[in-house]
């Protein structure tokens, strides 16, 4: 995968200025936690990486490479949405191979792409099941290998755990955390959740209002807030943070 990078990204729809002169960097084989209020500009952060949204002002390259007007489909990102979003008209494995027949990948290929791809998630003996007969785990692991099989640059994962209950998500944070670790992929993770974050991301950007408060590792964001905004957001949830001894 590469790395990417956001130079001084702004992002306005009328009069929100909904990213306002953002710069961050997701190295390679790095999990980058983005997290915030509602309305603090995560998503647009996301979109604007994937392409969906131009800038106004700055610049987003992909290891190098400036994308900043190549449309989503030549960015080639891996997008995973909250955890019902797989086709359930189609097997498991018919989801993971539906990018790469889109994208023209012949069948041979695919079905092997497939099969490792499920067997590196954990979940090769579930691939010719119907999605909505699997738990809400197992469902996440799934859209994690869509995203995979098209062979993105980067994976960009937007609030995956949403209408999951609180005792799964407080499973996964740490199931999912170790998968994107050992897969090795650079991964953007949008939540509002910022326990969710601080658990299964290499580093974390702490959001207000378009502005990047913050990036740190979650040690460093927990230990040492820059201000108060960051030390009020991470407060509200010190529960099961791995440094935090009760
Ligand atoms: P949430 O956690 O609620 O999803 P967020 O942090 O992801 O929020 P964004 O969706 O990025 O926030 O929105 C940032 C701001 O930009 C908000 O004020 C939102 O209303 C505004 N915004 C986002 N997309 C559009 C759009 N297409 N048109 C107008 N305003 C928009």
């Amino acid at each position: 995968m590469s790395d990417i990078t956001l130079d001084a990204v702004t992002k306005r729809f009328e009069d929100t200025t909904a990213v306002d002169s953002v710069s961050l960097t997701i190295e390679d084989g790095e999990v980058l936690g983005v997290v915030g209020p509602s309305g603090c500009g995560k998503t647009t952060t996301l979109r604007t990486i994937a392409g969906f949204e131009t800038p106004d002002e700055g610049r987003v390259y992909f290891g190098g490479e400036d994308v900043t007007h190549v449309p989503p489909e030549r960015r080639n990102a891996g997008l995973v949405f909250q955890s019902y979003a797989l086709f359930d008209n189609m097997t498991v494995r018919e989801n993971v191979e539906f990018g790469p027949k889109m994208q023209g990948v012949p069948a041979d290929e695919r079905r092997e792409r497939a099969t490792e791809l499920l067997e590196l998630v954990g979940i090769a003996d579930l691939a010719d099941r119907d999605p909505r007969t699997l738990s809400g785990g197992q469902q996440q692991r799934v859209g994690v290998a869509r995203a995979l099989a098209i062979e993105p640059r980067v994976l960009l994962l937007d609030e995956p755990m949403t209408g999951l209950d609180a005792r799964l998500k407080r499973r996964l944070r740490t199931e999912m955390g170790d998968l994107l670790d050992d897969l090795g992929v650079t991964a953007l993770y949008v939540t509002h959740d910022q326990a969710e974050a601080m658990v299964m991301c290499d580093r974390v950007a702490v959001m207000n209002e378009g502005v990047v408060e913050q990036v740190g590792t979650p040690r460093e964001i927990y230990e040492s807030p820059a201000n108060e905004f960051v030390a009020d957001f991470v407060s509200l949830d010190r529960i099961d943070l791995p440094f935090v001894t009760h």
